[in-house]
């Protein structure tokens, strides 16, 4: 009878010892399941780096979390950028040409490394931090590539160490490496919608939410912000003359030699069939107009090769109008409406005053 009461009260130990692990794991499933449906719910890149990066430390409980990102042609970067509404790097993003020489577990890094700190080992990987004692990298893949790696560190030894069970991780590390293919593949999408196919430059739509980002940074930073509007002189005669591809490559043409007058920090588009808008940050209105002069030489000087026997001379019509949305009361939509109009009824007086010159909107 003792002997049963004693087998009786281990199984019943063994039972609570079972339960307690089990509610243990399900409460670490529970947390886990919480963090991978936190990733795959972002709504953006840049949500999406977000949650990885502050996100995960915040529900880990750790003091440094970085993502480093495979990015040779600076891509993900720039789409990153197009989807921020400000100039800035996010914290804990690491952008690397090659993921090799960065720490000696990513020549094969397949499943999660745990393990000890070690600054010469793991200082690219967390560049902010010397004092950490142990970390996890956890490797992105995707289709066989080593993509990136989610990284977290921590200033306990015990915290990780190879003994640990990575199943977790490297879950966690899966669901990671899908959402941010996803986003990477949506925001490639969303910038294609805002390319113009013909000439690579940006299109309409993308010029107007871009006219609205440059006119709050202007009012911020109390700078003037310039806009060209060029309007190809009688373009529809090119076509008639030598048809619609030797009119399209013509426009190619054309808006390599705008492109070649302009500084990185102006911003180019094709607002229509053959007329393009110039947006010049920070810019004059005395140095808009040379440079819409400069557009204008360069644009008539030599005649474009549309095909291999003809070469035609095109000329451009150019207005040129000027804000400083400091001096606006009115919100940032009307002032660019106002300023894009401006720069219209300029071009019209251009052509009006024979094409091929340069007006501006108070010009008579
Ligand atoms: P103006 O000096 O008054 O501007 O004369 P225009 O002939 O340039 O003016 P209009 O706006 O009447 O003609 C523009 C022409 O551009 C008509 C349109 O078919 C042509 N066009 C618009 N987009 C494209 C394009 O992508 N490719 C080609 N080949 N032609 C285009
Ligand atoms: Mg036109
Ligand atoms: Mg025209």
């Amino acid at each position: 009878m003792s002997d049963l009461q004693a087998k009786n009260k281990k199984l019943r130990e063994r039972l609570a010892e079972l339960t307690s692990e089990a509610e243990k794991n399900h409460v670490i499933r529970e947390r886990s399941q919480t963090r991978e449906l936190g990733l795959l719910q972002a709504e953006s890149l840049q949500d999406l780096m977000e949650r990885m990066v502050a996100g995960l430390a915040n529900s880990f409980g750790l003091s440094n979390v970085t993502l480093l990102l495979c990015d040779p042609h600076h891509e993900i970067r720039h789409l990153l950028m197009d989807s921020m509404d400000r100039d800035e790097e996010l914290p804990g993003v690491i952008y690397v040409d090659t993921m090799t020489g960065l720490a000696p577990q990513f020549t094969s890094l397949s499943r999660p490394w745990l393990g000890p700190y070690n600054a010469a080992d793991h200082q690219l990987v967390f560049p902010d931090s010397t004092h950490l004692k142990s970390v996890a990298l956890l490797p992105l893949i995707r289709q066989n590539r080593l993509m990136g790696s989610l990284n977290f560190g921590t200033t306990d030894m015990t915290r990780f160490t190879p003994q640990h069970a990575v199943d977790v991780l490297a879950y966690l590390a899966t669901i990671a490496s899908f959402a941010l293919e996803n986003m990477v593949n949506r925001a490639r999408l969303v910038r294609s919608g805002l390319t113009d196919v013909l000439t690579g430059w940006h299109n309409r739509r993308y010029l107007q939410d871009r006219l609205r980002e440059e006119l709050a940074r202007a009012r911020r930073d109390r700078l003037s912000l310039c806009c060209l509007l060029l309007d190809v002189d009688h373009f529809k005669r090119i076509n008639d003359q030598f048809g619609h591809l030797a009119g399209d490559r013509a426009l190619r043409e054309l808006a390599q030699r705008i492109e070649s007058q302009i500084r990185g920090s102006d911003m180019a588009a094709r607002y229509g069939g053959e007329e393009f808008v110039l947006l010049l940050p920070a810019t004059l209105v005395v140095d808009a107009v040379d440079l819409a002069n400069r557009i204008k030489e360069a644009v008539s000087e030599t005649p474009i090769t549309i095909d291999p026997n003809n070469a035609v001379t095109m000329t451009v019509s150019i207005g040129v109008s000027s804000c400083l949305p400091d001096e606006y009361e009115q919100d940032l939509k009307t002032v660019a409406e106002a300023l894009l109009a401006a720069a219209d009824v300029a071009m019209y007086k251009a052509k009006s005053a024979g094409r091929d010159c340069v007006k501006t909107a108070d010009q008579p």
